[in-house]
């Protein structure tokens, strides 16, 4: 196992690699729902530690809308100060940011999802490092959309796995 220093991890994140969502079938358009569920799906079939499901009833969400703020993305995570452990997680997607900058809004859109899900594992937004990563600014979101061999190996340094 390679030892990393504090850049790729925040002081907070999930536990565990398996965390649940509510569930957002009812609450959206089809073309949101597949763009979450893609996000989700990037990571739980890539080589990472971890299983996102939906639950009915969850402390954690998503919600995509058109924000009034200047993000794609926005993770807010409640957590106990002294372990970093989440107990609660509120991710948001911004359609209005997305819509405006995007040349494959989809794509674009998991892009965001799958970052945002990064930060409950504990990844840093724009990690220095010369590899790719889906937690960097500089990525093009309209074809990176699924977790990078560095960010897998930084979420299974955590996990294990
Ligand atoms: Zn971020």
């Amino acid at each position: 196992m390679v030892a990393y220093a504090a850049d790729p991890y925040l002081p907070y994140g999930s536990k565990t690699g398996t965390i649940n969502v509510k569930n957002y079938s009812d609450k959206y358009n089809d073309q949101w729902i597949s763009i979450i569920d893609n996000g989700i799906s990037a990571w739980n079939n890539s080589r990472a530690n971890v299983a996102i499901s939906t639950k009915l009833f969850s402390n954690n969400s998503i919600e995509a809308a058109r924000y009034d703020a200047t993000w794609y993305g926005l993770t807010t995570q409640t957590y106990n100060t002294s372990t970093g452990y989440t107990s609660k997680f509120v991710v948001q997607v911004n359609a209005k940011t997305i819509s405006a900058d995007a040349s494959d809004f989809a794509n674009f859109a998991k892009s965001t999802v799958t970052h945002e899900f990064g930060h409950v594992f504990w990844l840093v937004d724009n990690p220095s490092t010369a590899q790719s990563s889906i937690m960097k600014y500089s990525r093009n979101r309209n074809i990176m959309t699924t977790p990078q061999t560095f960010d897998i190996n930084n979420v299974n340094a955590k996990y294990g796995g």
